[in-house]
């Protein structure tokens, strides 16, 4: 049986007035692009490719939403940190981010996936930094592991833990190999369950 069978796109919104109603729970996920946000999306999901919704041309600057559950949605967050990206859209980005954290109640946790070889660059700490300025739980997913090995993967994760230094919660994840994947699904629903239970 298919773990989320009514899973849905709802809407990608440009401006924070094309939000949907701030009802229920949602979890947010970001990172740089190229990350690995998509494959991370649809592994955790269980679906092929529900995050290519968000790849189609015209959204990939919106922030989307997927209904996974009546009142539960997961928050697709634009990729960001992409050299080319002009000035403008990396402001509208940074507002459009900022008037989502900011002013989302049902918002009860935020995963930032990063790529394991190179984790925690100066963008990330940024997406960081504006999640913790809600005291949101952040779980960070470290994607691609399966392009490390098995000791080095340990030695970053153990390193990133050390930086972030109880700020984040952390895991290797690959979405290629399927691991961390439960783990990380598990996450997800607790940061929603926390939203329901208030
Ligand atoms: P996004 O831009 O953050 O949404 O990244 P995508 O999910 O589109 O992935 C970017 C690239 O990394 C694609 O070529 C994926 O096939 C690849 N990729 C994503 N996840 C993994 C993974 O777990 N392992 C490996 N080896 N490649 C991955």
């Amino acid at each position: 049986m298919s773990l989320f069978p009514h899973i849905k796109f709802i809407l990608g919104a440009a401006q924070p007035k094309q939000f949907p109603e701030d009802i229920g729970a949602e979890v947010a996920i970001a990172g740089r692009s190229n990350a690995g946000k998509s494959s991370a999306i649809n592994a955790i999901v269980a679906r092929q490719s529900l995050a290519r919704s968000s790849k189609t041309p015209g959204r990939t600057q919106q922030i989307n939403f997927f209904e996974l559950v009546p009142g539960q949605r997961l928050v697709d967050l634009p990729g960001y940190g992409y050299a080319k990206v002009p000035v403008n859209m990396r402001q509208h980005w940074g507002a459009l981010l900022t008037s989502y954290f900011n002013q989302r109640s049902c918002l009860g946790g935020a995963i930032v996936v990063m790529d394991s070889r190179h984790p925690l660059t100066d963008i990330d700490k940024q997406m960081l930094d504006l999640a913790a300025s809600r005291s949101l739980p952040i779980h960070i997913l470290l994607t691609k592991a399966d392009k490390l090995s098995r000791s080095v993967a340990m030695k970053t994760l153990a390193d990133v833990r050390k930086q972030l230094n109880g700020a984040a919660t952390v895991q290797l994840f690959s979405a290629t190999a399927k691991t961390g994947v439960d783990e990380a699904r598990d996450v997800m629903k607790s940061m929603m369950n926390s939203r329901a239970a208030n």
